[in-house]
């Protein structure tokens, strides 16, 4: 039986990574009988599953991932948008043909994990409690239809850099081969699935030495839509022309916290903000007007690309350092994680 694994020594904040050790708590809930339990409080340890488990067959899952921070001038812990996962949470679930949680119930249980658990929050900048709620199926059958039984957890990781290189900036790889979402499909929830169609692609980038996957649209693969876990924005132009662009949300694109923060956070700055489509072909164009392209989510915050690469052989170097703008959102970023900028209501649980 697997442990958790010990976080203690490496509190430091050195090497913690992304995703590898867990904090002592799971919160928990069995939906079965068309009723969810109450919220329990439960070691990290292994579950037991029937072998017929739906979701080992039919895949029906849905996760969310949201961050508690330490403030940097206080002792307290922050709880970014996660009123915003809830309700994202919700949208998973009834495209899934999952069952929605109880109102507050989401909110209940990451406010109990962290409570709990609020040792783990790690201190050194750079580091935060990465919280990972998800739901599956795990009514005993092989039928195939939505399962009736389904188990609700949120556990937590302490984290520092998303990307396993070690890399501050990303390489990112755009090929026509794979596709990730088309309209009516499922791109625009966060179910499991998405991730698992997903790692083919993202092993490609990583034989190319990038990163991630910059993904393109599934019709003509001539617009880019988002990289693998995060959003995508280019900056148009420079000094007091500049524009910031991210791709419209149209149905292939998952809705990301990170992206309407730093579309806030742009606005905020006086910054003009367009929600339109970005031609691959633009992004790739040296002498061309992008200057400058970010990536963000939740894990890894806001990331400059460095270089994109194509499965045409052509190549981009973005830049070896990030640029200007990139550079300010991605402290303004920091900043409003970290409880030193303003943040919107809604925005934070202390
Ligand atoms: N796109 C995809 C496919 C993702 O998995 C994520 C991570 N949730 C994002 C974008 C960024 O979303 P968020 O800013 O809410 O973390």
């Amino acid at each position: 039986m697997t442990e958790r694994t010990q976080t203690r020594q490496t509190q430091a904040g050195t090497g913690l990574g992304f995703g590898a050790l867990f904090s002592k708590h799971v919160i928990s809930a069995r939906y079965v009988a068309g009723a969810w339990s109450g919220l329990e409080v439960r070691d990290f340890e292994d579950l037991r599953f029937s072998p017929a488990a739906m979701v080992m067959h039919y895949g029906q899952a849905i996760f969310e991932g949201l961050k508690a921070f330490r403030a940097t001038d206080s002792d307290e812990v922050l709880i970014f948008r996660a009123a915003d996962c809830a309700r994202r949470f919700d949208r998973s679930a009834a495209r899934m043909a999952m069952p929605p949680l109880p109102a507050g119930m989401f909110l209940d249980a990451v406010r109990t994990l962290v409570g709990v658990d609020v040792a783990e929050v790690p201190s050194v900048p750079g580091s935060s409690l990465y919280i990972r709620p998800v739901m599956f199926a795990d009514e005993p059958s092989l039928a195939v239809r939505p399962s009736t039984e389904f188990s609700f957890l949120v556990l937590a990781s302490p984290v520092d850099s998303f990307f396993a290189s070690g890399r501050t900036m990303i390489d990112a790889y755009a090929q026509s081969s794979h596709i990730r979402a088309a309209l009516g499909g499922t791109g625009d929830v966060k179910c499991s699935g998405n991730y698992a169609g997903a790692m083919a692609a993202k092993a490609d980038a990583q034989r190319h030495d990038c990163d991630e996957v910059l993904w393109l649209d599934a019709r003509e693969h001539h617009y880019v839509e988002e990289f693998g876990a995060m959003n995508c924005f280019v900056v148009r132009g420079s000094g007091e022309r500049a524009e910031l662009i991210t791709p419209p949300l149209a149905g292939t694109i998952l809705p990301g916290h990170t992206r309407a923060t730093v579309i806030t956070l742009a606005g905020r700055r006086g910054l003009t903000v367009l929600q339109e489509p970005i031609e691959l072909g633009q992004v790739l164009d040296d002498g061309g007007p992008v200057s400058e392209v970010f990536a963000c989510g939740t894990a890894a915050g806001v990331a400059p690309v460095h270089r994109i690469l194509t499965d045409t052989g052509r190549e981009r170097i973005i830049g070896d350092q990030p640029g200007p703008l990139t550079a300010q959102l991605a402290a303004d970023y920091v900043a409003v994680t970290h409880g030193q900028l303003e943040p919107e209501p809604d925005w934070i649980i202390r």
